[in-house]
């Protein structure tokens, strides 16, 4: 297994007032599946070219364990990419095209026959091997392409956004095979996605890019319990942010003194709390709230509240709020294990 590293890695396209990256420095561990998140234009698929050799950096190097593979052409490098298009040769019958890059490679007809038969069995399409990529329907030729990738061998595997062309069931469906395939075969894998909730349900790590800089490389749920900044926090669904300042374990804002979770930094800040930590009724740091309003959301129920002229909101199980109507008083509460401090925005008091 193969650690992949970034170090100051920069690009910035011809013609481009930005930089696309500002100097990546990124670990992926060993045998890890990590998710490369962030929004449309903050440099994930620049990333993923980088490391397959598409496209050479402006600086910064690029390492599997201890080699340099910067300067190596993409068919030396142990790097294998499935883009989000899956690519197919039309000409090619699935076989064919799991099998191609065996042929050029020169292997044996006979072991590149049993490789190809091999791995399509693990992806379960070895009754679509005579097709040809016009008749499968999108999952099945994105499945086509990550046995393409898979049965290189590669040291390290690129898959740019591959769920994100899929319906919802046939998402799940994939999502749950690059698992199992991950886990399978071990193979250090990068994973380009935009949707939080699916880096969540995907990988082990997650490194956010935002503007074409790392903001937090970390485990999933870190991302909510403890996000390195307001805009990571946004992206992973903040909406509650109070300035003030901590002291002595409670933190002085417009809502009063808040007790705090031991272990807290102490000074000026920005408090944050989940929606979904926020509690209707007595109990820790309670406070009084007016209700604004109550939008039923499915398997939730938003609150949106007013406490001392500042707006909450809270995300709470449907039964919960369904009693709830606007204008009615109630007290929310704030337990401080979910109380967590950002730094405060630059240019702040
Ligand atoms: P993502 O995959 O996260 O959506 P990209 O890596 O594709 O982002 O793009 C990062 C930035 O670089 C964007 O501002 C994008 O417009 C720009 N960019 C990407 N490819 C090119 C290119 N070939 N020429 C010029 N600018 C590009
Ligand atoms: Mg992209």
């Amino acid at each position: 297994m193969t650690r992949l590293t970034l170090k100051g890695l920069a690009k910035r396209y011809a013609g481009a007032g930005q930089a696309a990256l500002h100097g990546l420095d990124l670990t992926v561990a060993s045998g890890s599946l990590t998710a490369l998140l962030g929004p449309s234009g903050s440099g994930k698929t620049t990333t993923m070219k980088l490391i397959a050799g598409l496209i050479a950096p402006d600086a910064g190097d690029i390492r599997l364990d201890d080699r340099s593979i910067r300067d190596l052409p993409p068919e030396r490098r142990g790097v294998a990419m499935v883009f989000q298009n899956p690519l197919l040769f039309p000409h090619l019958t699935v076989a064919g095209n799991v099998g191609f890059g065996l042929r050029m490679r020169g292997l044996a007809p006979d072991r590149i026959a049993a490789s190809v038969a091999a791995m399509l069995a693990r992806v379960r399409l070895s009754d679509l091997a005579d097709r040809r990529p016009a008749q499968l329907s999108g999952g099945q030729a994105q499945r086509v392409a990550l046995a393409r990738a898979l049965v290189l061998r590669p040291e390290v595997l690129l898959l740019d956004e591959p769920l994100s062309s899929l319906d919802a069931t046939l998402r799940d469906e994939m999502r749950g095979l690059i698992r199992d395939l991950q886990r399978e075969t071990g193979i250090t894998t990068l994973v380009v996605t935009h949707d939080q909730a699916e880096a969540v349900a995907l990988a082990d790590r997650i490194a956010l890019l935002l503007d074409g800089r790392l903001v937090q490389h970390d485990r999933p749920e870190a991302f909510y319990r403890r996000p390195a900044s307001e805009a990571v926090a946004r992206f992973f669904g903040g909406v509650n942010f109070l300035p003030g300042k901590a002291r002595g374990g409670r933190f002085d804002c417009a809502l009063g003194a808040l007790d705090l979770a031991p272990g807290l930094p102490e000074g000026p800040g920005l408090l944050t709390i989940r929606p979904e930590a926020i509690r209707l009724g007595p109990g820790p740091n309670p406070l009084p709230a007016r209700v604004q309003a109550v939008t039923f959301l499915g398997t939730q129920t938003r609150v949106d509240l007013g406490v001392e002229g500042f707006a909450l909101q809270a995300l709470v199980a449907p039964e919960a709020g369904l009693p709830l109507s606007p204008g009615q008083e109630v007290t929310v509460s704030l337990p401080p294990s979910a109380l967590w401090l950002l730094p405060r925005p630059e240019g702040a008091a």
